[in-house]
């Protein structure tokens, strides 16, 4: 398929490309990796009238960690992000080792991905568990937008037309946390079916100190895992309890089916995802001194 005719604008840089957000508004499209707008394009599902290019806007390609977070510029690529990560911040490696192949990842930026918004895609979701937040540049000036306030709907978030996604900011987890990722995929690769990704950490008593858990394929946005971190949060770590708690929190997602699974596998998958990452996070862990 080829795209429906479009103009072109190459932003040399923020302002450049803040600026023609704010001229052409609805009619305009980010261009940073391409690897989600391309095929939409192509397939005529986007039809937008200009395409603003930020691959000339060299100052967003940056990842710099500040105040315990990472914070991630708009052209910083998927594939250079895991490569810090691997040290930095392992659930995010892992994340990004799930998100299509090696020349997709060399590409695409971790921004475009929390950008886009699609429900099925690992990013997202790990922003909304590593309690992250996007920096939007628009004509009125800049302002923070909290993952929890940013996803709406699939490929819909609370971003307006001539806003600018500049960086992304993922809080990095204390050294003592303990992390797990999993998802179902029908190949590697493939987006996910259902996917979770948690955090956990545990007083000097053995107690959950804190969880962090999302889910991601399982509705229209990525989905907080509040039951579970609620009753996990304060009480000793045991198996049985990270079960019941894994299974309240599936029990309380409304997915939908498709073509490609039902809402009740998507759900009992879940589940097994929850409890899965949960333990995963739990073994990795330490005690605080
Ligand atoms: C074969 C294939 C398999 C894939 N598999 C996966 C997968 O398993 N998991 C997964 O998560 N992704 C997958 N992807 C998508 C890939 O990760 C994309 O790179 C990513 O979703 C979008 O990043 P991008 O930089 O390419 O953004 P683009 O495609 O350039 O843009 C995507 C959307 O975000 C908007 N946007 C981009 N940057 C900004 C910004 N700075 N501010 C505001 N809006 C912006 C664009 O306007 C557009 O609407 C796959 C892609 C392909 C082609």
């Amino acid at each position: 398929m080829k795209p429906a005719p479009f103009d072109y604008t190459p932003a040399a840089s923020t302002a450049e490309a803040v600026a023609a957000l704010a001229q052409h508004g609805d009619d305009a499209k980010i261009l940073a990796g391409g690897q989600s707008l391309m095929p939409m394009l192509n397939l005529r599902l986007a039809r937008p009238a200009m395409l603003v290019d930020i691959n000339g806007a060299t100052e967003l390609d940056y990842l710099r960690e500040a105040g315990g977070r990472v914070h991630v510029g708009a052209l910083r690529r998927q594939a250079a992000a895991a490569r810090w990560a691997v040290t930095r911040l392992p659930l995010m490696a892992e994340a990004l080792r799930h998100v299509g192949h090696t020349a997709i990842r060399n590409r695409g930026t971790v921004v475009g991905s929390v950008a886009h918004a699609d429900p099925a895609s690992e990013l997202p979701a790990l922003l909304l568990c590593l309690d992250g937040e996007v920096v939007a540049r628009g004509p009125q000036g800049e302002r923070t937008v909290a993952a929890g306030a940013l996803y709406r709907a699939p490929l819909t978030t609370s971003l307006r037309a001539d806003e600018l996604v500049t960086e992304a900011r993922f809080s990095l987890p204390r050294p003592e946390a303990g992390w797990g990722f999993a998802e179902v995929a029908r190949r590697h690769g493939d987006f996910a079916l259902v996917g979770a990704a948690a955090l956990l950490w545990q007083d000097a008593a053995g107690r959950a100190a804190g969880v962090r858990l999302a889910f991601f394929g399982v509705g229209g946005t990525p989905v907080r895992g509040a039951a579970a971190e609620a009753a996990l949060t304060g009480q000793p770590v045991t198996e049985v309890g990270v079960r019941a708690a894994a299974r309240a929190a599936a029990a309380a997602l409304s997915p939908e089916g498709d073509l490609h699974a039902s809402a009740r596998y998507r759900q009992d998958v879940a589940a097994v995802l929850a409890e899965r990452t949960l333990m995963d996070a739990v073994r990795r862990c330490r005690r605080a001194a």
